[in-house]
């Protein structure tokens, strides 16, 4: 190699090139990079370039918002350098150029949006120099130094790059176009977003069925049965079927409890059966994120921080912006040093887990290469932790990771359920008890309930004594407010249902957001003041259930988390090279065309415009009741704007060759007529007296007091005249 010839490391922060540096021993500090005689490393501040403003892609656009600029859809994108990091870019950009420099190593985060934060600049700068990508799963100096010696060809991460630009692209295009669009047809601003607002419509939708929701009572019977050192509860189901147990009216559930109290109980029937409840996977991100919201009512948000703080300064968590939950094999094989590094802080758990793994003949169902795409599951790295470097939150962060990780390779917790049908003259009651046989996996996260709940040994025909019977009341609760951790849930399978662990992993694809942008959609939500946060409860505000409303009812699709999900998987599987930048962005350029293209003609719900400052009220408009105002040429409605129901009522102040005062405006609206006669004139100058009228919203001349010399052809063009003011522009 050219003893010259050097390469560019790119990283994504400062403090990343550092990190670098120190591995790479490099020590020599430039202006904005550092260098020796291999390498120079250089770095981004997050993002340096971005899409430009409307205006910067088209002047017209940049222009005031109007329908005319719809749509939006720039033929090229204009990529612009950021203000406040415009010294670093013009640092890298010359870096780029140096001809010392023969290739660029792309050391971003290993992800979409660092691909795109790269891709952005190397484009900007012009430059055309081979790329190598840095794809570290963690930032210990081993996983830096494996990573390092196995840099990817960039070409392997192209496709994940047109995915990133496809991404931001396809959220300017529907951001840009349908805010500017909603804003300018109603009136206020509304600002659309691609995935915030089909997040926004599952806000709302909760909403309004916990407002819509009507409580209702209804009660059980609940009896205790058995010896009097051993009783057990039994609850009453209606026969023949058993699978109800509601009654709901009072009178039915006191009279039924009336008829089995004092009677003799038998047992009809006694069954078991084993059970067992496998280990749950590794965290992702967002099982990360729903987990520790529930447990320490930490923000989406604040979790993804910490996560990055262990991962990024500490290095003793794996890349936390990842979508698997899987390890790959080769991660697998070295779990036992992972493992080795976690033992000082759960010793018997860690011991019990690697005895697990040096004793197993096939391999754990959380290791799966197949399912692991850029990232494996969040785990501990081989790096130690030290306890008291460790916030509170951070260490309980650290500690769930740790434990679940441990799970994930110890026995499944296996259990026995067991159920006695008693019946009580012919009314039957279930009791149900259940006794762990092993915990299995459960001591690794002992906050998990499993206390044995025993069933005294009874047989089939064993009279058993009824001990007290009654009905309990209940009600009907309606379905919970949203929190981070169920809205997490909801966005990744696009709103859903879904309670079970395998299919919440097929639906994944088809989320709304990726794992490492969904806590900033909720934050967004927040602070556009379309969501408010109560405690843990996050809740649709009337702003935001007004935005949906609004847009739901022109453009459903745009609010719609089905289809919002099937864009997302699109893009996915783009990653993957299966599907086209130009065919993706055609779909989104389309559904842009057509949407402003259905909506450009169609009235809005529209909202009265209230009195401008310095303007006083002459009158009610014959057309909308909304107050008319003196204009420089014209009295006028104040509702003349599309968002405020586009009235175009207007007096015109020179009408019928004469001139209308504000008096004779006031006479109008009120009586209808002008009480005086005024002095008009015919368009070929022939002068004549009469009273105007208001008619139908139209000021028009009255005949009946039109002077006597007037001939029949004044009458006649005088009629003819008075169809123009209701043709006319209003003028503003
Ligand atoms: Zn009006």
């Amino acid at each position: 190699m050219n003893q010259t010839s050097k390469s560019l490391i790119l990283a994504e922060k400062p403090s990343v090139a550092r990190e670098i540096a120190k591995v790479l021993g490099l020590r020599g500090r430039g202006q904005g990079y550092l260098e020796d005689n291999r390498y120079v490393i250089t770095w981004a501040v997050g993002h340096l370039v971005n899409i430009a403003e409307p205006g910067d892609q088209n002047p017209d656009w940049g222009k005031q918002w109007s329908l005319q600029q719809l749509p939006m859809i720039p033929e090229r994108f204009t990529l612009t350098v950021l203000d406040q990091t415009r010294d670093q870019f013009a640092i890298v950009k010359s870096l780029m150029a140096r001809d010392d420099i023969t290739d660029i190593i792309n050391a971003t985060d290993a992800g979409r949006e660092g691909e795109l934060i790269f891709r952005r600049i190397y484009l900007t700068a012009g430059c055309t120099k081979p790329i190598k990508r840095l794809w570290a799963n963690d930032m210990t100096e081993a996983g830096l130094k494996k990573a390092l010696a196995n840099l990817v060809p960039g070409e392997d991460k192209r496709n994940l790059g047109l995915a990133a630009f496809a991404r931001a692209e396809a959220d300017w295009l529907v951001g840009m176009n349908f805010s500017r669009l909603f804003t300018v047809k109603t009136g206020g601003l509304v600002t659309v977003g691609r995935v915030q607002s089909p997040v926004l419509k599952l806000l709302v939708d909760r909403r309004k069925a916990i407002e819509n929701f009507k409580p209702q009572n209804y009660w059980t019977i609940e009896g205790m049965f058995g010896q009097e050192d051993e009783p057990f509860k039994g609850v009453w189901f209606a026969p023949p079927k058993r699978k109800d147990n509601k009654l709901w009216e009072e009178d039915h559930a006191k009279e039924l409890a009336k008829q089995c109290t004092d009677k003799q109980g038998m047992v009809e029937s006694v069954s078991s059966t084993r059970g067992r409840q496998r280990p749950p996977l590794p965290f992702d991100l967002t099982t990360l994120q729903r987990e520790a919201n529930t447990r320490f009512g930490l923000s989406a948000k604040r979790v993804l921080e910490i996560a990055q703080e262990l991962y990024e300064s500490k290095k003793i968590l794996t890349y936390p912006r990842t979508d698997s939950r899987y390890l790959t094999t080769e991660v697998y094989n070295e779990i036992l040093d992972h493992l080795r590094a976690i033992y000082p802080h759960f010793q018997e758990i860690s011991t019990l887990a690697a005895e697990r793994i040096k004793a197993a003949t096939k391999k754990f169902a959380c290791v799966n290469d197949k399912k692991v795409s850029d990232h494996h599951a969040i785990i501990p790295t081989k790096k130690p932790a030290v306890r008291e470097q460790l916030s509170p939150d951070q260490w309980n962060i650290y500690e769930m990771v740790c434990r679940r990780t441990m799970a994930a390779f110890l026995p499944d917790c296996t259990f026995l359920t067991s159920q006695v049908w008693i019946l009580v003259e012919t009314e039957p009651f279930k009791a149900t008890g259940k006794i762990f046989k092993d915990r299995g996996w459960f001591v690794a996260e002992p906050w998990r309930t499993a206390k044995d709940n025993p069933l005294p040994g009874v047989a089939k025909g064993d009279p058993i004594k009824v001990r007290e019977v009654g009905p309990v009341k209940h009600t009907t609760k309606p379905p919970a407010h949203f929190t981070d951790a169920s809205l997490l849930g909801a966005m990744e399978t696009a709103g859903k249902l879904v309670d079970n662990e395998e299919l919440q992993e097929a639906l994944k694809e088809r989320g709304l957001g990726t794992p490492a942008t969904r806590a900033q959609i909720i934050e967004t939500l927040i602070s556009r003041n379309y969501v408010t946060k109560q405690g843990k409860k996050l809740m649709a505000t009337d702003k935001g259930c007004h935005v949906v409303e609004t847009v739901e009812a022109s453009l459903p699709d745009l609010v719609s988390p089905e289809l919002t999900g099937s864009w997302e998987q699109e893009l996915k599987t783009m990653e993957h090279g299966n599907i086209t930048y130009p065919q993706f962005m055609g779909r989104i350029k389309n559904m842009v065309r057509q949407g402003v293209e259905n909506l450009r003609n169609r009235k809005f719900a529209t909202t009265p415009a209230t009195l401008p400052p310095g303007k006083t009220s002459l009158g009610k408009c014959p057309k909308c009741g909304g107050d008319v105002v003196e204009n420089s040429k014209a009295y006028g409605c104040i509702n003349w704007r599309e968002a405020n129901g586009g009235c175009r009522f207007t007096i015109w102040k020179n009408m019928f060759g004469g001139k209308i005062n504000k008096t004779q405006v006031k006479e109008l609206l009120t009586k209808e007529i002008t009480s005086n006669a005024l002095k008009l004139e015919t368009r070929d100058g022939k002068k004549y007296e009469a009273r105007l009228i208001l008619q139908q919203g139209r000021v028009k001349v009255d005949m009946q007091t039109n002077n006597r010399s007037a001939t029949a052809k004044v009458r006649q063009q005088v009629a003819a005249q008075a169809d123009e003011p209701g043709d006319a522009k209003p003028s503003p």
